[in-house]
């Protein structure tokens, strides 16, 4: 098992597969390090809705309003 710093916290981490954010201690700091951190990539940490999502949303069928 190695052991890594993390590069943007300094936080001991294991680097291995079973780290998917290695060599960072987590997501939040890879993001950090990649410079998404201050733009509004990390506002909404789930997948982000686009405009044509919400589109597809409206137009589906199962999402009649109730009556
Ligand atoms: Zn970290």
């Amino acid at each position: 098992m190695i052991e890594i710093k993390c590069p943007t916290c300094g936080l001991l981490t294991i680097y291995s597969s079973e780290n998917p954010s290695r060599p960072f201690c987590s997501e939040r700091c890879k993001l950090i390090d990649l410079g998404q951190w201050a733009d509004q990539t990390y506002k909404i940490p789930s997948a982000p809705v686009s405009i044509d999502t919400l589109i597809d949303i409206d137009d589906a069928d199962e999402i009649e309003p109730k009556d």
